[in-house]
C-alpha cells in the first residue's frame, strides 16, 4: 500500500523553467522578480501594497513593528493557532493575550476578543484558521472605535474569500505564508499586505536592514548612491529564486482552490451520515480554500481522535492532530498571557484532526481515507 501524505506541493515544469531563468539572469537575491511577485500578489488579493518577506512569521513581526506595537502593549491572539501568531507579539516585547475561538469556525469572534481586552490592548491578530475566513467586519466594529489595530494572520488564507473579496483585504495589515504546508509555496516565503502606503514603505525598508536605498536600486546605477540606515532593521528578504516560483504558483491558485474545494465537498458528502463527525465548512460570510480540511470527532464515536489517527496510520494514511493550543506549550505554559478561560480551544485541539487534501489526490486515495475514517468512527473494519 502506498502512503498518502496529508499535503503535497504541486509543481510543474513551469516552476523549474522560472527558477532556471532567474539563475541564468545572474540575479538571485531580492530583485526584479520579487518586485513582480509583490505586484501580482497585491493585485490578486485586492490589496494596494504587498511586501515580500522571508516567511509569514517575519511578516507578522513587521506588521506589529510598523503598527508601533511594543513593550507595555497587549496583543489579543488565538491560542488555537500555529505558535508563530503568539510569538510575533512576544518578538516586539508586547504581551500576547490568548482569546478563545468560535466552536464552529475555530476563529476569533467579537465576543471572544472582547472578553480578552485590557486597558493595554493595542492590536488583535485574527487568524483564518485552516483557510476558513474569520468574520473580520465584526472584529473591526469592536476594535476600530477603541483604536485597536486589526492584523490578519492569513498564513493559510490565499484563495479564501470574505464577503466576496479575498481574505486579508479588510485588515490594517495581513501576513501570508508560502511554506509547502500552505496553499501556494515558494519553499519558504511570506508576504505582508496593507492598504497603508506609509506602513508598506516602512516595512519595505525594515525587511532590508532599514537601508534608505534598496539593493535593487543600488545595482541599477554604476556608482551606487550612499545609503543610510534609518532605524534598526532586519534581514527578512525573499530571494528572486523564490519569487520566480511564487509567480508561477500564484497563477495556479484558482485551480488549486477549486480542486481542494471539490475534495472537501466529497469528504463532507461521504461523512454526512456520521453523527459523531463534524467537518470543516464554509461560514455564512465566505468561502474556504480548505488549506487544512479538519474534522472534529464528537462524543459517541467508536474511536476518539487519537484512535482515529492510529487507525489512519495503520492504513498508511498520514493525517495530523488538529490545530495546536499555544497556551499549553512550554513556551507559554505558566506565563502571563491573560486570564481568559479557553474551553473551546482545548476541546477543538483535543478532538480535531486534519485529513489529507492535495491537488494530485486521486479518487481512490480519497476513498481509502474515507473508508478508514468511517471504519474508525463506527467501529467497523
Ligand atoms: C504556518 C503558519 C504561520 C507561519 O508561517 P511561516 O511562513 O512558516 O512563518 C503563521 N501563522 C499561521 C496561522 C500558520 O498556519
Amino acid at each position: 500500500m502506498t502512503r498518502i501524505n496529508v499535503m503535497q506541493p504541486w509543481f510543474g515544469s513551469e516552476e523549474v523553467a522560472a527558477v532556471s531563468a532567474a539563475i541564468e539572469s545572474g540575479w538571485v537575491a531580492q530583485g526584479p522578480r520579487v518586485a513582480d511577485f509583490e505586484t501580482a500578489f497585491a493585485a490578486s488579493q485586492d490589496i494596494p501594497f504587498a511586501v515580500a518577506t522571508s516567511n509569514c512569521t517575519t511578516a507578522l513581526h513587521l506588521a506589529l513593528v510598523v503598527a508601533d506595537i511594543g513593550a507595555g502593549n497587549d496583543v489579543v491572539v488565538p491560542s488555537f493557532s500555529f505558535i508563530a501568531t503568539a510569538n510575533a507579539a512576544t518578538y516586539v516585547g508586547a504581551r500576547p493575550v490568548f482569546a478563545d475561538v468560535d466552536p464552529v469556525t475555530g476563529n476569533l469572534t467579537a465576543a471572544t476578543v472582547e472578553a480578552a481586552l485590557t486597558k493595554r490592548t493595542r492590536a488583535v491578530i485574527a487568524v483564518d484558521q485552516g483557510g476558513i475566513p474569520v468574520d473580520l467586519d465584526s472584529l473591526r466594529e469592536l476594535c476600530d472605535p477603541q483604536g485597536i489595530v486589526v492584523i490578519e494572520d492569513a498564513a493559510c488564507g490565499a484563495g479564501s474569500t470574505y464577503k466576496g473579496r479575498p481574505v486579508g483585504a479588510g485588515a490594517d495589515a495581513s501576513a501570508w505564508s508560502f511554506h509547502p504546508r500552505k496553499i501556494l509555496t515558494t519553499g519558504e516565503g511570506g508576504m505582508l499586505t496593507t492598504p497603508r502606503s506609509d506602513w508598506a514603505e516602512r516595512a519595505r525598508r525594515l525587511r532590508e536592514h532599514a537601508m534608505s536605498v534598496s539593493a535593487n536600486a543600488r545595482h541599477a546605477s554604476v556608482l551606487a548612491p550612499a545609503e543610510e540606515y534609518v532605524e534598526v532593521g532586519f534581514n527578512y528578504r525573499m530571494t528572486d529564486l523564490q519569487a520566480a516560483v511564487g509567480l508561477v504558483q500564484l497563477g495556479r491558485l484558482p485551480e488549486v482552490v477549486r480542486r481542494r474545494r471539490d475534495l472537501a465537498a466529497e469528504y463532507g458528502k461521504q461523512f454526512a451520515d456520521l453523527e459523531n463527525v463534524r467537518v470543516a465548512q464554509d461560514p455564512p460570510w465566505g468561502t474556504s480554500n480548505f488549506q487544512s480540511f479538519w474534522i472534529e470527532i464528537l462524543p459517541g464515536s467508536a474511536a476518539d481522535r487519537d484512535g482515529v489517527l492510529a487507525r489512519l496510520a495503520g492504513d498508511e494514511i498520514s493525517a495530523r492532530r488538529g490545530i495546536m493550543a499555544a497556551h499549553r506549550q512550554p513556551a507559554y505554559r505558566g506565563k502571563d498571557a491573560g486570564t481568559v478561560p479557553l474551553p473551546v480551544t482545548e476541546r477543538l485541539t483535543d478532538n480535531t484532526l486534519i485529513l489529507p487534501v492535495f491537488h494530485q489526490m486521486t479518487e481512490s486515495e480519497q476513498a481509502r481515507v474515507i473508508h478508514s475514517v468511517r471504519a474508525a468512527v463506527t467501529g467497523g473494519r
